[in-house]
């Protein structure tokens, strides 16, 4: 049976300050049923793995470069970000897709390199309002599934996060039948991908206003084996139901 996980991306958020969150969780999970992980900023890395080491909180990192190290001025790579105490890392969230032009072939980059460095990437995928409004989610969500996820990547160091744009930082989430629609898909392409038996084993996250109120409901969606959460990270008062709700 696959461990269900519960990630938490701190995006441009935290300073030593907000430790005191990070301390309150690995105090309160020892250990846990969930693979539970926070991804603060890469200038927290270091010392958020050094605070939850003795507990079941795992540390990743936001973004990594494809290269392992070369002249990339203010970019940091997969060997430093495993060197940092980080074990996995997102990769292709939309607001870097957004943000800085990154296509669907560097996110594939990056996830290989995560990979060579020993760390589990989380790939993101994810439609806008406007392409789901065209009707055109499931096409969008092929096309990044395909030229995102690398051919060698395998069911242990690869998640893959659904979050549709328009749900991320706005309260609005998609309908349970929504959410069931993308990830079957995403199971199914997988399946001709990788075979049936490595597809079954794949974690398929959700993410986009992911709250303490809506969790247990999306947990219960077929397909769903966890969620990536954003702003409901932040607080460990936020972030525990969620966790407890997938528990
Ligand atoms: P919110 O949970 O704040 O909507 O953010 C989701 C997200 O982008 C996580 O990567």
């Amino acid at each position: 049976m696959k461990r269900r996980l519960v990630a938490g991306n701190w995006k441009m958020n935290g300073t030593n300050a907000s430790m005191t969150e990070l301390q309150q969780l690995a105090a309160a999970y020892p250990s846990a049923s969930t693979d539970i992980l926070i991804c603060p900023p890469a200038t927290l890395i270091a010392r958020a793995a050094d605070l939850t080491a003795d507990s079941a909180i795992r540390i990743g990192a936001q973004d990594c470069h494809p290269a392992p190290s070369g002249a990339h001025t203010g970019d940091i790579s997969a060997p430093m970000l495993a060197d940092a105490g980080a074990t996995a890392v997102i990769v292709g969230h939309s607001e870097r897709r957004e943000n800085h032009d990154e296509s669907s072939a560097l996110v594939a980059g990056k996830a290989s390199a995560a990979h060579a460095s020993g760390l589990t990437a989380l790939i993101c995928l994810g439609e806008s309002l406007a392409e789901r409004e065209a009707a055109r989610t499931l096409d969008i969500i092929a096309d990044q599934l395909a030229a995102s996820v690398p051919d060698t990547a395998t069911d242990a160091d690869t998640v893959i996060a659904y979050e549709p744009i328009w749900a991320i930082g706005t309260g609005l989430t998609p309908s349970p039948a929504q959410i069931a629609e993308v990830h079957d898909f995403i199971r199914a392409r997988l399946g001709g991908r990788f075979g049936p038996d490595a597809a079954g084993s794949f974690r398929l996250l959700y993410g986009g206003s992911v709250n303490p109120s809506n969790a247990a409901a999306i947990f219960a969606i077929p397909n769903v084996d966890g969620a990536l959460v954003g702003g409901a990270s932040l607080k460990a008062s936020d972030f525990s139901p969620i966790i407890n709700a997938l528990e």
